[in-house]
């Protein structure tokens, strides 16, 4: 396997990876169609990647949406563990958006990292508040978190961090290796494939089924990235559609049709239910149980 091709070009330039050396992996696809690297563990060198993004002085936003019974049950734990391992030594500045302010946990952050509470209206459906993080992230990217951040991750509340997630993970847009499906032929990917919905995909459309519970990039990627989802699921609503997957499948479409610059392997995401896999060798982030029963209820 031999250079991947965007790793070089402006697109880019923003990269903090380091560099990659996809040969470090042959057992898996590092590098796509389109020439974006897949990072996984050891085909980057995180000393690099941390030495580049420290020169560049960079501000990396988080956001998390923490809503309902989400907010006891993962918040702390999320935020502790992301103060152990997600971007140390850079500038981060959290984003909790939640309809309960006052509850928010308060975790002891190191130097440099900061924690903003932005609140948002309690959605009555789960699939309504997973939505609705569409529109509240488009006017935070408009605003201040738009202002501070140069980067920003934007991740579900349900899984906390287990092992470094740095800034090799950056880049001018950013998606995730579902862990579910990344083995799955593309076939049998669960797209939205109802052509009516806003985020349906023809047959043979699609690279990878991307994980909505992390993806990032600039915050100019990140608005175009919203827009479009924000608007998909405006026009299906008025149709009385719901994609498959919600938020999910739009996101997907968009990264149909806008590639992004960097996709993050499994190991960045991983469900501890799916098991050992000899290839997943560090696992960045890990998903809580689902608990659907109690939470959803
Ligand atoms: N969420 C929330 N409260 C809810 C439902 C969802 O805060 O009642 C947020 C939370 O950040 C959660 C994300 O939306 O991680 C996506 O929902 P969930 O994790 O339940 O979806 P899944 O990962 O199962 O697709
Ligand atoms: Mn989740």
């Amino acid at each position: 396997m031999g250079v991947c091709p965007l790793a070089r070009t402006p697109l880019l330039r923003d990269n903090f990876s380091g560099p990659l050396d996809p040969g470090a992996r042959p057992e898996v696809l590092t590098c796509t169609s389109w020439g974006a690297p897949i990072i996984w563990d050891g085909t980057f060198d995180p000393d690099v990647a941390q030495q580049e993004a420290v020169q560049r002085n960079l501000t990396v936003g988080l956001t998390v949406f923490a809503v309902g019974r989400y907010l006891e049950k993962y918040l702390e734990r999320f935020l502790e563990t992301a103060e152990q391992h997600f971007m140390v030594g850079q500038r981060v500045v959290y984003y909790v958006f939640t309809e309960r302010p006052a509850a928010v946990p308060r975790v002891p952050l190191g130097p440099g990292r900061r924690l903003r509470v932005e609140r948002v209206a309690r959605e009555r459906r789960w699939q309504d508040v997973s939505m609705a993080r569409m529109r509240a992230l488009q006017a935070a990217l408009g605003g201040r978190l738009g202002r501070e951040a140069r980067f920003v991750l934007c991740m579900d509340v349900d899984q906390h961090f287990s092992g470094a997630f740095g800034p090799e993970a950056l880049a001018e847009s950013v998606a995730q290796l579902h862990a579910w499906h990344y083995r799955w032929p593309q076939r049998r990917l669960p797209f939205e494939r109802d052509a009516r919905s806003a985020a349906a995909l023809g047959p043979g459309e699609g690279d990878f089924y991307y994980h909505a519970a992390v993806f990032g990039g600039s915050v100019a990627a990140l608005r175009r990235l919203r827009a479009h989802c924000a608007r998909g699921l405006r026009r299906d609503r008025a149709r009385g559609l719901e994609a498959r997957w919600h938020d999910e499948s739009h996101l997907n479409k968009f990264f149909w049709l806008h590639k992004p610059a960097k996709l993050l392997s499994p190991e960045f995401c991983w469900s501890p239910e799916i098991g050992r896999r000899a290839e997943i060798r560090r696992p960045r982030l890990l998903w809580a149980p689902k608990e659907y029963a109690l939470l959803r209820s």
